[in-house]
């Protein structure tokens, strides 16, 4: 059985250095050493090569290294060819952190507390306890669940929104297009968690911005393009929304010239939120490949109607 790994160097042998240990009846290749293409039925990578299925004739699964698959051309993919995407514990360990400092540091009115402090001024901003802050998640999945695990132990009022209905502990649950102006007016402090689709691309736009309360906070930890920046800027400057907080742009890095640089109602990280980490995602992807082997369903197999 052989698994081909399209990631860069370092990575490449720490994941091959795994399989060896742990899993050696696996034969790994690392791009771009491929050996007989014939051979290979798994590919791991964050990006496919052109022509995957006419270079790689036998290839059954590809697993992405990342949790979204957006950066995939599904259309080009034939049907035998199985996508899973990364549920890398790891991967949602990263995102509760930068998410609970992103909440916490809205909550606790950190950039403007940060700006008094330039500007040398000690002024105390009014006291909002954590049952008042409105914290509302979009995307229910496998991230979202656990940042809405970690937030919930500090007593914020919780709402979530995501395609289908669901029931979670101490959690207001919006669901579909229909229910979510109504989920939007109640979240002072609105975090994107959700996967980018043909549904979602463009979701957090002036409609949406302008259905969030006034004052609000915006963290988008999903995709770029789940945001149209020039709304975003809009309803940042009439004085909409409060603050920023983006882990991911359009653009990465943004041009010298984007005025989200310099912007005083932004932060931006350069996409750091997580990184899939071969030593804590190894584990999932064996697991996978042992399902397939057997016959039996892989875990996060990618539903490709709806592109997630
Ligand atoms: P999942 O597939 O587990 O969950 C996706 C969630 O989004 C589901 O609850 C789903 O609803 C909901 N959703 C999808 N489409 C729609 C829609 N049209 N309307 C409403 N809700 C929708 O994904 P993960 O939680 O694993 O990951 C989410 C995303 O986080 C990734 O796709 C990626 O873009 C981003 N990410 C960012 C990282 C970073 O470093 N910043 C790192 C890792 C991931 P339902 O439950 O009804 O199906």
């Amino acid at each position: 059985m052989t698994l081909l790994f399209k990631v860069d160097n370092d990575r490449g042998q720490a994941w091959k250095s795994l399989f060896q240990c742990h899993a050696p009846d696996i034969d790994v290749r690392l791009w771009p050493d491929i050996g007989n293409p014939e051979e290979i039925r798994y590919l791991a990578t964050w990006q496919p090569p052109p022509d995957v299925h006419l270079l790689l004739p036998n290839l059954q699964a590809i697993f992405a290294t990342s949790a979204g698959v957006d950066q995939f051309d599904l259309s080009c993919l034939p049907p035998r060819v199985e996508v899973v995407r990364m549920l890398d514990p790891g991967i949602a360990q990263a995102i509760v952190e930068y998410a609970c400092f992103a909440v916490l540091a809205l909550h606790r009115k950190m950039p403007g507390y940060l700006a008094q402090q330039r500007q040398q001024q000690w002024n105390v901003q009014p006291w909002v306890a954590a049952h008042q802050q409105r914290v509302g998640v979009m995307g229910l999945g496998n991230l979202g669940m656990a940042v809405l695990d970690r937030l919930r132990t500090f007593g914020f009022s919780l709402k979530g929104w995501a395609r289908s209905a669901k029931q979670i502990d101490a959690v207001e649950c919006f669901a579909g297009t229909e229910q979510l102006p109504q989920f939007l007016g109640q979240c002072d402090i609105l975090l994107c968690l959700l996967p980018l689709t043909r549904d979602t691309r463009g979701i957090l736009n002036a409609s949406t911005l302008a259905a969030l309360p006034r004052g609000a906070k915006l963290i988008n930890l999903g995709r770029g393009a789940h945001l149209v920046e020039a709304d975003l800027l809009q309803a940042l400057d009439s004085g909409h929304l409060e603050h920023a907080v983006l882990d991911v742009l359009n653009d990465e890095p943004p041009a010298a010239d984007h005025r989200f640089w310099l912007h005083p109602g932004i932060w931006l990280t350069p996409h750091i939120g997580a990184m899939t980490q071969p030593e804590t995602a190894f584990e999932v992807l064996l697991a996978n490949i042992r399902r397939h082997q057997q016959g039996e369903t892989m875990i996060g197999r990618i539903e490709r109607t709806m592109g997630y």
